[in-house]
């Protein structure tokens, strides 16, 4: 579906719901190891690449493996980045998250494998069962290089095909999923994500008939207009009509399954959001008492459910719209 934007003013995302955002019982812990990667995509909104050096610190690592064992209500373990593996502590929270029962999820972006000290890893997930949802933002090799950088579809399929011979999207507990993204707009005719069913379909039968590749689900995420799709969206002076085409397709069914309701979002630094957009745009999660948490707050008040209602901002109409979209894919 394509739609022109129109000119009138952005409605604040508060003021679109009928009652305000709570959190439900926090259910899944995403922690960004840092901003450490080998790609530099075009829509990344970490702002992420190869040069930047903030990840994890031992002692914040630490205190996240102490969280991980003492709240068994923790069911969901989701590591992400950056390039999550490349960043210190990332084993030691897999492990620490396998031995108590909980599914890990990493988001890989499959061509790491391919650089020096990372060959392992296909073997290493594998081995602990942990679900990769892996970034393949277009079935067609132009699309994906123009996001991601020359070559990175090559990698991609290959390290797709590795995955599969090590029981990737073969096995029950070895779940392979992939993640599409739209392309960045380039003038006023933006796009919803094409609908999440129908795009599984086509990735499945391309990838299988041109490269035997087999997985199990396609997520479509929605580029909210955070990190460098917000830079480009600004570039082209399509920041403000982006947003009101987002809101004009606001489908109230989403707000239920937003992700934002069920988990924390932590930085490397151990600060607490209540979404990856949210922290990559500063927007702290707050207790009921209006105060910014931190992983050692957690730990101190032995307590994961100490905020009542989700900070929301105007990119949320991004989540909001359409069929909805998460980490997970779409919502409704
Ligand atoms: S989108 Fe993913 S793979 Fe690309 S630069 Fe950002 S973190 Fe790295
Ligand atoms: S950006 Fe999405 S996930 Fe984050 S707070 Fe807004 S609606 Fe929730």
């Amino acid at each position: 579906m394509q739609t022109q934007a129109t000119n009138s003013a952005l409605t604040p995302f508060k003021h679109k719901l009928t009652s305000p955002l709570t959190k439900k019982q926090i259910t899944v812990l995403q922690i960004n190891l840092g901003k450490r990667c080998n790609l530099a995509c075009t829509h990344c909104h970490v702002e992420a690449g190869p040069k930047r050096t903030e990840e994890l610190s031992p002692e914040i690592c630490a205190q996240l493996i102490e969280i991980i064992h003492k709240f068994p209500q923790i069911q969901i373990v989701d590591l992400t980045g950056g390039a999550p593996e490349m960043n210190y502590g990332f084993k030691p929270l897999v492990e620490a998250s396998r031995a108590t029962g909980k599914q890990v999820i990493v988001r890989s972006n499959l061509t790491i494998y391919f650089e020096d000290e990372f060959g392992d890893l296909p073997i290493y997930f594998a081995n602990h069962q942990v679900r990769i949802v892996a970034s393949l933002p277009c079935y067609l090799a132009d699309n994906v290089d123009k996001m991601r950088g020359i070559g990175v579809y090559n990698d991609s399929i290959k390290a797709l095909q590795w995955l599969n011979q090590v029981g990737y999207g073969q096995q029950p507990d070895l779940i392979l999923d992939l993640v599409y993204n739209p392309q960045l707009p380039s003038g006023e005719k933006f796009s919803l994500t094409p609908e999440q069913i129908k795009l599984e379909r086509d990735y499945k039968v391309f990838l299988k008939e041109k490269f035997n590749i087999d997985f199990n689900n396609l997520f479509t995420i929605t580029n909210l207009p955070v990190g460098r799709t917000k830079l480009h969206l600004e570039r082209k002076k399509l920041y403000s009509p982006y947003l009101k085409f987002l809101e004009s397709h606001f489908n109230a069914n989403t707000v239920e399954n937003l992700m934002c309701r069920d988990e924390l979002s932590i930085d490397y630094l151990g600060n607490i959001y209540d979404c990856d957009f949210n922290q990559m745009m500063n927007l702290p999660a707050k207790t009921r008492s209006g105060e910014n948490l931190t992983v050692a707050h957690l730990l101190a008040a032995g307590n994961l459910d100490l905020i009542d209602e989700v900070q929301t901002a105007a990119y949320c109409y991004g989540c909001t719209a359409g069929c909805g979209s998460s980490c997970g894919g779409a919502l409704v």
